[in-house]
């Protein structure tokens, strides 16, 4: 960036909820493995006179990962229709609530969100040679749509802003967030202002349809110098939107100001009202959530490894299970290497995994008369690498009490046959 000027940059980032049904409708929710144009009906194909209903799981869901963020859950969400054509609309008008979100408020690693809404996502376009062809799996998907404050000023900030609510819609298991099936999308606005300038620039750069991390960051970082340089030269930047071509890593405009939509909000009448009554507030906001970075400390507390701390962190049930493990009185290193790392155990209950451990450990051989002969047998088979440990090297030492577990079919206690190995080779 040129010394002169820093930049302002504010998110909207897209995520697919991961309930069973659409967001106004009774189809199925699946619009990655189905075959095209399966799960449908007249809602979510646009027909006129189709009744909406509101999914109340959606709601809940979003509602539980703005309280987990500390944002304020709003008593009433209002559905109105944001009017605009396009293919993969063909009702004219989208469903989402703007202007009473499902919350506003709540910050992540200072932050600010301006609003947490849900709406319903748009079909899918594929475009096949001179043929654009519509798949209305995708329509009508809920989509959680975060909104922040233009706070960041680095644009690695902003990438692990989104890497970190990522995350934690994955530990809550309300979005599988992949970047790759388009479960996660992310918006940027972009503009420079002069060092020491406190109002914000009098446009914006909008960057769509950012679908990866990398991108995002190739993207800004072109955006950032362009218009730093133009600001430096007093070039007059204008709102507009942008996209990002990889090839040539340069942006170029798509949409000018002059041509933004107005979408003539208004409410949808066929939606009464939500309202939220006290005993689903609470119901929610009495629910203390861990975040990931909160849960990644207190992990490390208690000790366990970075590896585990990852994995854990990444993946609710998994920690969920482990927390189980745990409550069966193994260490915490104990109980994170079984869901970690033991594949045996991957398909396995906690409760099974006890009992396979409880019987491991019974069945281990540390009767030293027992191990005696066994040890003996190695020792003199092993002539060689019983002289090569006397000479000083170590992991000949490892290979000898390889040799008594091998023929013991793992029985022997290790540690028990390295203490008779130390005694009978001085
Ligand atoms: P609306 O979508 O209602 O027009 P805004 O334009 O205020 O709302 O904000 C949309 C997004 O753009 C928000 O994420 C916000 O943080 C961001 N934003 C607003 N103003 C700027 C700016 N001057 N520079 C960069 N980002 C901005
Ligand atoms: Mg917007
Ligand atoms: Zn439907």
């Amino acid at each position: 960036m040129t010394q002169n000027c820093s930049m302002v940059l504010g998110l909207e980032i897209h995520m697919q909820l991961k309930t069973d049904s659409k967001m106004f409708c009774g189809c199925k929710n699946d619009p990655f493995f189905s075959d095209a144009n399966t799960n449908v009906c007249p809602v979510c194909m646009g027909l006129p006179g189709a009744m909406p209903i509101p999914n109340l799981n959606a709601i809940k869901s979003a509602q539980i990962f703005s309280n987990a963020l500390g944002a304020k859950l709003q008593t009433k969400i209002i559905y109105e229709r944001k009017n605009y054509f396009y293919p993969d609309l063909p009702k004219g008008f989208q469903l989402t609530c703007p202007h009473n979100p499902i919350a506003v408020g709540g910050s992540l690693s200072g932050i600010n969100f301006r609003e947490i809404h849900l709406e319903e996502d748009t079909a899918k376009s594929i475009h096949t040679g001179d043929l654009t062809l519509i798949d209305f799996n995708k329509s009508g998907v809920p989509l959680l749509e975060i909104v922040t404050e233009p706070d960041f000023t680095d644009i690695d900030e902003a990438v692990e802003f989104c890497k970190e609510i990522q995350l934690i819609v994955r530990y809550l298991g309300i979005s599988e967030a992949d970047m790759e099936k388009g479960n996660m999308r992310l918006e940027a606005n972009i503009s420079v202002r002069k060092l020491g300038q406190k109002e914000l620039p009098n446009y914006r750069v909008e960057m769509k349809n950012i679908n990866s991390f990398s991108f995002m960051k190739k993207a800004l970082q072109y955006e950032l110098r362009r218009q730093s340089g133009a600001l430096t030269v007093g070039e007059k930047l204008v709102q507009e939107t942008r996209g990002f071509n990889e090839t040539t890593g340069k942006t170029f405009t798509q949409r000018s100001k002059e041509e933004a939509n107005d979408y003539r909000y208004f409410p949808e009448p066929d939606i009464p009202i939500i309202e939220i009554d006290e005993k689903w507030m609470n119901e929610i906001t009495t629910r203390k959530i861990l975040l990931p970075s909160e849960l990644r400390t207190q992990l490390k507390e208690k000790g366990l490894n970075d590896q585990y701390v990852l994995r854990l962190v990444g993946d609710f049930s998994l920690y969920e299970k482990y927390l189980a493990v745990l409550d069966l009185g193994y260490s915490p290193s104990e109980s994170a290497n079984f869901v970690v790392n033991i594949s045996e155990y991957k398909e396995k209950s906690p409760s099974e995994i006890d009992k396979i451990e409880k019987s491991k450990r019974s069945s281990k051989i540390s009767n030293e008369s027992v191990l005696l002969p066994i040890v003996e047998t190695v020792v003199n088979k092993n002539l060689k690498v019983v002289s090569d440990y006397k000479s000083g090297n170590t992991s000949a030492m490892q290979f000898l009490i390889g040799q008594v577990m091998k023929s013991t079919q793992g029985k022997a206690d290790a540690q028990i046959v390295a203490s008779m190995l130390a005694k009978l080779l001085p």
